[in-house]
């Protein structure tokens, strides 16, 4: 038998290198800005054709090419940017895969032009289908210009699947926004079917913020500015009043690269609590630095997710400075651009970083399971023995004494006190419930509703589309009713009428943005969703009866101790540590 195993052509290999990295024109774009950004350039022009399935070129000021670099500039894992592996830990440029010309050129028509400015002459490149054309000296501005046409020329199966021109250019323009509110300080166009758009000035942030989405928005912006050890936030958030139905301007940058992150949004959210209208989302536009020691971005290919080393602790801050912010604002309710300077803060309230107070705790001990004692597990044992909980005793109930804060469910057993966190519980106890069902594949006994009509925009019609039958596993009865509309007649359990498009928006929401804890499974993404959308929140009034079920449900859980964020669902105050924290408090 001969070898059958053979190294794949380049071409190949860029192709589906191509798949990865370049899924529509929106894709090329954010290459090609990104690289224009990276190479120093203050000025950048992105023009397009046809929703950018014709044409999409970047013309920069930047720093050009050699005439070898521009040639070997398309070949795969090409990049001036890294060399060795721990420069991944060191970086601040937005490339560094050297993968996106290689790829862009294995799929379209290329043609770039570019001149170092210290440099007479520049160089052409064309190259199609990753077979090189022309490549010689040829009269051009300095800097680079790089004309991508005919996107997915060689798989047609790619360019018929690619949408109407309105959506592609909706995708167009939301990574030059990115780019855009990256980097006030270059000066940026963009030309769509021969017409200027967009002329952005250099300026701030405030300024580019009102050039992209209207002078209106000057008024509505409430500037965030913390300073800590670990990461610097800036950057503006919404006034309350003007917070949207649609969850459209929510950006985080991270060291200057866009993001989703849905935990992170969380932090937002939730320092804007109970100032926001029903079904509400706010704007904001946050920049985050942070050391790039501290992060990963090298977990997705598009580097819209990145990893945070010390995520809670950069939840708590954002967190904070969005309060602050807004505290700041009741105060000073009127802003304008003067002012901007007069509000950074220069004593920071975390001038360390946070760190976890240390607490021995027992991660295996469960006070709804009554035993004689509990003996303490090894610190090793301690995390398996979480998982195999079993409740097989019959217990007393738990009693409840009240709600502390609107977020704490305060019950006794009979040997010690238990504060519930309700939202964590809730999360938890409805995740048990919500898996079982899914994995029943049955849907579950609805409660009637009197058929709402629900729009989406296309994309989120098409993800609710795919979607439907899990959703209506648990227990949404729902039907696709015409162009972008859906009807749902019946709802799950414990989902209160009249907030079903709430609930189906965050489900979107939730679904759209990473959970936190990546690389889950789509079903398993939209029972994290879904949970989150229904469980009461922190803040929530909660009746006696409300209570008590929470308590009860949570006791019957397999897992009661943590929801699936790894937060912790309730504390124990043991009579010992009641004892403690007397001591603590005492002169003597
Ligand atoms: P990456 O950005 O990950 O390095 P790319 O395939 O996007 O990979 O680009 C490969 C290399 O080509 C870059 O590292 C850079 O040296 C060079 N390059 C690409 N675009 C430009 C540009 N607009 N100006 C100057 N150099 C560029
Ligand atoms: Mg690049």
């Amino acid at each position: 038998m001969p070898d059958i195993i053979r190294l794949l052509p380049d071409s190949v290999a860029n192709q589906i290198a191509a798949g990865e990295v370049i899924q529509r024109p929106a894709s090329a774009v954010k290459e090609l800005l990104e690289n224009a950004v990276d190479a120093g350039a203050i000025n950048i022009t992105l023009i397009v054709k046809d929703a950018g399935k014709s044409l999409i070129q970047v013309v920069d000021n930047g720093s050009g090419m050699s005439y070898s670099d521009a040639r070997m500039s398309f070949e795969r894992h090409a990049t001036s940017k890294i060399s060795l592996a721990e420069d991944l830990f060191k970086i601040r440029s937005k490339g560094f895969r050297g993968e996106a010309l290689a790829s862009i050129a294995a799929i379209a028509q290329v043609e770039v032009k570019t001149r170092k400015p210290e440099e007479e002459t520049g160089t052409l490149v064309t190259i199609e289908g990753s077979t090189v054309s022309q490549h010689e000296i040829t009269a051009c501005n300095a800097g680079t210009s790089v004309s991508v046409k005919n996107l997915f020329f060689n798989i047609p199966a790619r360019r018929n699947f690619l949408k109407s021109n309105a959506s592609e250019t909706k995708h167009i323009l939301d990574e030059f926004n990115r780019v855009a509110l990256a980097h006030p300080e270059i000066a940026m166009s963009l030309v769509q079917d021969g017409l200027e758009v967009f002329r952005l000035q250099s300026g701030n942030l405030r300024q580019r913020i009102t050039a992209l989405m209207g002078n209106n928005y000057n008024e509505r912006l409430v500037p965030v500015q913390e300073e800590t050890t670990i990461v610097s936030v800036e950057g503006f958030i919404g006034k309350p009043e003007f917070a949207r139905k649609s969850r459209g301007e929510q950006f985080f940058f991270v060291n200057r690269r866009y993001i989703r992150d849905a935990y992170l949004n969380h932090a937002v959210v939730n320092a804007f609590e109970g100032l926001l209208p029903q079904g509400c989302f706010p704007s904001y536009f946050i920049m985050i630095n942070i050391d790039p020691s501290k992060i990963d971005v090298n977990i997705h290919p598009t580097k819209t997710e990145i990893k945070f080393d010390d995520e809670r602790a950069i939840y708590s801050i954002i967190r904070a400075s969005v309060k602050r912010a807004l505290g700041k604002f009741a105060v000073a309710p009127s802003l304008d651009f003067d002012q901007e300077h007069a509000f950074s803060i220069p004593v920071s309230m975390y001038s360390k970083p946070p760190s976890a107070p240390k607490i021995n705790v027992n991660p295996g001990y469960n006070p709804f399971k009554e035993s004689a004692h509990n003996p303490a597990p090894s610190s090793q044992a301690g995390r398996s023995q979480l998982f195999e909980m079993r409740q097989d005793e019959d217990i007393s109930r738990l009693k409840v004494a009240g709600q502390i804060g609107l977020s704490f469910i305060l019950c006794f057993n009979d040997k010690e006190a238990i504060l519930i966190d309700q939202q964590s519980a809730h999360e938890r106890i409805l995740y048990e419930e919500f898996k079982v069902r899914f994995e029943k594949s049955q849907s579950v006994s609805q409660q009637d509703l009197f058929p709402v009509v629900m729009e989406f925009s296309h994309s989120d019609f098409e993800q609710i589309r795919e979607l439907m039958p899990d959703l209506r596993k648990s227990g949404f009865d729902m039907d696709e009713f015409g162009r972008n509309t859906v009807v749902i007649s019946g709802l799950p359990p414990g989902v209160n009428k009249g907030s079903e498009k709430r609930i189906i928006e965050e489900i979107l929401e939730g679904f759209k943005n990473n959970v936190p804890g990546n690389d889950i499974n789509p079903r398993e993404k939209l029972l994290r969703s879904l949970v989150t959308a229904i469980a009461v929140k922190s803040g929530q009034k909660l009746d006696e009866r409300e209570m008590q079920l929470i308590a009860d449900k949570l006791r019957h859980c397999s897992q009661p101790n943590f929801n699936f964020t790894g937060k912790a669902t309730f504390v124990t105050l043991a009579p010992d540590v009641v004892a403690n924290l007397f001591k603590q408090r005492s002169l003597k």
